[in-house]
Parts: structure tokens; C-alpha cells; sequence
């Protein structure tokens, strides 16, 4: 009985905001418990269609704790992975015919950014992530397309750690600190200074997918702890050429997987931990504002503020299609996380309720 009045509420406030919603979509996805998981008590009360969520605070009792949010999508927790897939498949389409896209994962560490894109360390087929199953994609419907129509699929991986962008394909096992270039071409594409490697068959994608993930554990002694506070970003750039027509184009396909968005307690780390702490902030925030500017058409997008969005400016600007899948921890424990994930959703599609806007 609460959710249907704290739909109805809010249901009439999403209405009224929604055409302020820019080119983005967002996709939320809900992790589920973890197999020797005690608990399992999740703060999602209730997921409805047309990507409705309704979350619980665990400390209030009744309606007063209930906050409802609306998405384009929301996955729960049984979703599989070829389901979700199956709904970002025309986004992958689109690339071929031209279309710049971005597709990131956002959460906090252990809320499922790395399933969704990669997908569980030891995968089977079943279970491979996005990042797999595009690539394919790309390279089976560019085979089929026309005979006088050729397509060149290459792919670059880097990380974003600190700042610094490091290649993960490079055979130099080196930390060569790499810039970002503005390549002279007409769509201005904006690539890192990273190897380019072809993809000519299937089995191409798989073996760059485990260099870079090997790489991406390389100069860290815990894998999750490293990459749990990079970015990784794998580029995706697709010149097609019409041998009859000499015509040709270029797109670029980005799939990101963010660091995770836990605030640290400033008071608690120092050093190095406070440095990562810091810049990781300052790039998601720099995302958020960048998103929001382009979602309320503003004259001026703040793109330079940081590695990721100086990198992806030509992705997310223009026709291009931005996708993010927010993914949510269910544990109580994860609550205000939880909420401020979902706040950072709204911001970015946006449709935000209650809190106040940005005024950047
Ligand atoms: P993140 O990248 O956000 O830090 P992970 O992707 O590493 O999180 O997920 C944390 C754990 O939860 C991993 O063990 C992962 O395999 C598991 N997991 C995440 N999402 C799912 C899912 N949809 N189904 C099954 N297991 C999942």
C-alpha cells in the first residue's frame, strides 16, 4: 500500500522533468546476494516496469523511509547477462551505421560494474559481459554487411589511474605515461596515445580482452584494489569504407568501466590513498558535470577537467549515445552508498527529485 502512494507522488514529479532528459540513457542494474551470503535483506523494496525502484531506508519506519526512482531500466537481480545484452544491442547496431557511443558501468566497488562489462573472473560463455559480447557483435554484423562495403574494426584498452593514462595492449611492460591526442580527422575523434590492435576474427577479441586484463592487474599487488580505483576503457574505432563509392566513415565505440564511487572518509587515509581518493572524486564529478551539461544543452560543456572526459569528449558530445548502467549493492550495510549512486543517476539523466540542482 505505501508504494502505490509513494509512486503516485512521485510518479507526477518525474512527469513534469521528464523533457529535460538529455540523449543519455541509464540503466539500473541490481546485483544479487552472494552465494555464503548471511544476509539477505535487500534496501530495493520494490522494482516495477518502466524502471521504477523504490528504496528503503533501513532506519525509518513506514513511508517516511521509502524513496522512489525512476530509470529507463531497472534490472533485478536475476537479470542474465544475455538479457541485458539483448537490450543495448541496437546501441552496438548503431556504431556500424555511424554513431559515436559510450557505455559505462557506475557503482561502488563489489556493486557488479566489472560483471556487467566483463563479466566473473573464470566466465563461460554464459556469463561473458558486455565488453565481449559488443565486440562480437561488431565484427559478426560488419562481416555481413555488403560486399562493396569493408569495415576495419581496432580496438585500444588503457586505464586511468591517478590521472595518468597507462596502454593495457602494450607489449612494453613499461608505466610509460601516455597523452591524449585530437587526431587531425574530420570528426575531431579524440583517441590516447595507445596501441591500436586489429580485430579480424572472433578469437581476436578474446586474446586482447585477457592481455588487458592481465595488464590491468600488473604494478599492483591486489588486482581489485588497483582496479577498483581505475577507470578502464576499451575503444572500440570502426572505419567503414565503400570500395564503389569511395565514400567512408568513422565511429568510435567507448565501453567504461569506472572506478568505484564510495566516498573515503578523508579523516581515515592519508597519502596515497587520500590522492587516489581525491582524483577518483574529481573525475566522476567532472562526468556528472559533463553529462549534465550536455543533457541540459548547455552552450558550454566542461570537458577538460579531467583524463576521462577530455578523452571521451568526442563520444559523449554531438549524436552521440551515452549509456550507463548504475549498478546497486542490495545490502543494508550499502545503504547511503546506495543512495547517493542513485542520486549521481539522476543527476546525469536528468531527472532529479528533491535534492537541489547543481547550480555548475
Ligand atoms: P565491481 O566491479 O563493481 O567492484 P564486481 O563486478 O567485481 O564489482 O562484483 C562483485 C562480486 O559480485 C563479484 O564476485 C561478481 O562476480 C559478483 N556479481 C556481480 N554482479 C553479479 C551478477 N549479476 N550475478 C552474479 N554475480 C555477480
Amino acid at each position: 500500500a505505501h508504494y502505490s502512494t509513494v509512486l503516485a507522488e512521485n510518479r507526477k514529479l518525474h512527469n513534469e522533468v521528464q523533457e529535460l532528459k538529455g540523449n543519455i540513457r541509464v540503466y539500473c542494474r541490481i546485483r544479487p546476494f552472494l552465494r555464503g551470503q548471511k544476509e539477505k535483506q535487500s534496501v530495493v523494496e520494490y522494482i516495477g516496469e518502466n524502471g521504477e525502484l523504490i528504496v528503503v531506508n533501513p532506519s525509518k519506519q513506514g513511508k517516511e523511509g521509502h524513496r522512489s526512482f525512476k530509470f529507463n531500466k531497472v534490472y533485478s537481480p536475476a537479470a542474465t547477462q544475455a538479457e541485458v545484452y539483448s537490450d543495448i544491442q541496437p546501441l552496438i547496431q548503431s556504431v556500424l551505421d555511424g554513431y559515436n557511443v559510450c557505455i559505462f558501468a557506475y557503482g561502488q566497488t563489489g556493486s557488479g560494474k566489472t560483471y556487467t562489462m566483463t563479466g566473473p573472473d573464470k566466465a563461460t560463455e554464459e556469463n561473458l559481459g558486455v565488453n565481449y559480447r559488443a565486440l562480437n557483435d561488431l565484427f559478426r554484423i560488419s562481416q555481413m554487411r555488403g560486399s562493396t562495403f569493408t569495415y576495419e574494426i581496432t580496438v585500444q584498452m588503457i586505464e586511468i589511474y591517478n590521472e595518468q593514462v597507462r596502454d593495457l595492449l602494450s607489449s612494453d611492460s613499461s608505466q610509460k605515461k601516455l597523452g591524449i591526442v585530437s587526431a587531425s580527422q574530420p570528426n575531431g575523434l579524440v583517441v590516447p596515445e595507445a596501441s591500436m590492435h586489429p580485430v579480424n576474427r572472433t578469437s581476436d577479441v578474446l586474446d586482447l580482452m585477457d592481455i588487458g586484463l592481465r595488464n590491468r592487474a600488473k604494478g599492483s599487488t591486489a588486482l581489485n584494489e588497483r582496479s577498483s580505483r581505475s577507470h578502464s576503457v576499451v575503444t572500440v574505432h570502426v572505419r567503414g569504407m565503400d570500395i564503389k563509392s569511395g565514400s567512408s566513415m568513422r565511429s568510435s565505440l567507448n565501453l567504461v568501466d569506472l572506478a568505484g564511487s564510495e566516498r573515503v572518509d578523508r579523516s581515515e587515509v592519508t597519502g596515497d590513498r587520500l590522492k587516489e581518493a581525491q582524483h577518483i572524486n574529481k573525475s566522476l564529478s567532472s562526468l556528472g558535470d559533463v553529462i549534465s551539461a550536455l543533457a541540459q544543452k548547455n552552450a558550454h560543456v566542461p570537458y577538460r577537467n579531467s583524463k576521462l572526459t577530455q578523452l571521451l569528449q568526442t563520444s559523449l558530445g554531438g549524436q552521440a549515445k551515452t549509456l550507463m548502467f548504475v549498478q546497486l549493492n542490495p545490502e543494508v550495510g550499502s545503504y547511503s552508498e546506495t543512495m547517493s549512486t542513485l542520486k549521481f543517476a539522476e543527476r546525469v539523466s536528468g531527472v532529479e527529485l528533491g535534492a537541489a540542482r547543481s547550480s555548475k
